[in-house]
């Protein structure tokens, strides 16, 4: 019998719980030397300049749209698949999300349907690389020049995901990671912003610690009413343990998901498709049900056989808040998110699988 096969599970080995002991024995609990130097890590494996560690994705992904001033009277630009924090932030400065539809075949943004969606009020394109799988930036960056908007990314999933040379997250105006426990490395909670641009990163810096001026150590002075996003000591040193590594994880994920796309064969499984000179971070393995497969069905057969499996993201205009703040019929106006969401299923997808976990998935899937 296997035992059963949860659909995520942290990789937290000896030396990182060594690594947080330390910190724990050291006294310094808040943001100190621990953030700094995961800080400088993060910024040279992404190749950015700056990088700001904050509580979380969400708040990375909320401080990033107050840093470049978007607020009331805005629109944002969004996908309509995607984690529901996405859009709140949105929603939390004033401003407008404006949904787009998806591709079934990336999850990701449809890009044809952006300049539709443009108006004159959009400041910003959220740009999102679901289940950690590049957008199109290339394209998507053209259209940001074209009508002047910024162009930022949610790069929650998507941690040493690439598109050629260029590793998501690190061609916007800023990107935003998450490292909760679902995602490839974890501090429980945890975010992060990189930016190129040294205003926005201060902006960022300051909104983080109360609203204090970042660009002048040492002098206490508050220029803005701001937050507390700040990341603990200990949670650093947690994640820089597990980034020392991140190479060898992100193998070991695109391996697993080589097999699942070689192997996993059944008539109505849809398999996502994967678009030359992208290499993707593997967050999530993500597949369409069609035909007799129903996704409340699936989940709990391939619960009873075990293996834990879920929906994959949200249709996010089709939740209660949205759907009735804006009256979207989302199954007509975003028909891809919305299958993508109510017929989507997330498979276990993680470096701690081992061959046999993956045949056994696999052949489990194929039979069902
Ligand atoms: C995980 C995730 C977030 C939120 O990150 P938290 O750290 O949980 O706040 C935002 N966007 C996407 C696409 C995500 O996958």
């Amino acid at each position: 019998m296997q035992s059963f096969i949860p659909l995520a599970s942290p990789d937290i080995q000896e030396q990182d719980i060594q690594a947080v002991s330390e910190v724990l024995r050291s006294g310094n609990l808040v943001q100190g030397r621990q953030v700094e130097a995961l800080e400088h890590a993060l910024a040279e494996y992404l190749s950015v300049p700056h990088c700001i560690m904050l509580t979380n994705g969400t708040a990375t992904l909320h401080l990033m749209l107050l840093a470049c001033n978007i607020g009331p009277g805005d629109e944002v630009v969004i996908p309509a698949f995607s984690y529901i924090a996405t859009a709140n932030v949105v929603e939390l400065v004033g401003a407008r999300p404006v949904f787009v539809d998806i591709s079934l075949d990336t999850f990701n943004i449809d890009t044809q349907r952006i300049e539709q969606a443009i108006t004159a009020k959009t400041k910003a394109i959220m740009v999102v690389h679901e289940f950690g799988l590049s957008a199109d930036m290339a394209a998507i960056k053209a259209i940001c020049d074209r009508h002047k908007i910024i162009m930022l990314e949610d790069a929650a999933c998507a941690l040493g995901a690439k598109e050629g040379n260029q590793f998501s997250g690190s061609i916007g105006m800023a990107g935003s990671f998450s490292f909760h426990p679902r995602k490839a490395i974890t501090s429980g909670e945890g975010g992060a912003v990189v930016t190129a641009d040294s205003e926005l990163a201060n902006r960022i810096r300051m909104l983080r610690n109360h609203g204090i001026d970042a660009t002048k150590p040492g002098k206490m002075d508050f220029i803005a009413a701001g937050y507390n996003c700040r990341m603990t000591d200990f949670q650093a040193a947690l994640l820089h343990s597990q980034l020392k590594r991140i190479d060898a994880t992100l193998e070991r994920k695109r391996a697993i998901a080589q097999r699942f796309l070689n192997e996993i064969n059944h008539q109505y499984i849809k398999l996502s498709v994967l678009p030359a000179g992208k290499l993707p971070s593997w967050q999530t393995f993500h597949v369409v049900l069609q035909g007799d497969l129903k996704q409340a069905n699936v989940i709990q057969q391939l619960r009873e056989k075990g293996i834990g499996t879920n929906y994959g993201a949200q249709c996010i205009p089709a939740q209660t808040f949205f759907a009735q703040k804006y009256k979207y019929e989302s199954a007509k106006e975003f028909p891809q998110a919305y299958i993508a969401f109510t017929q989507g299923l997330a498979i276990p997808l993680y470096e701690k699988l081992n061959e046999d976990q993956v045949s056994f998935i696999i052949n489990t899937i194929n039979s069902l």
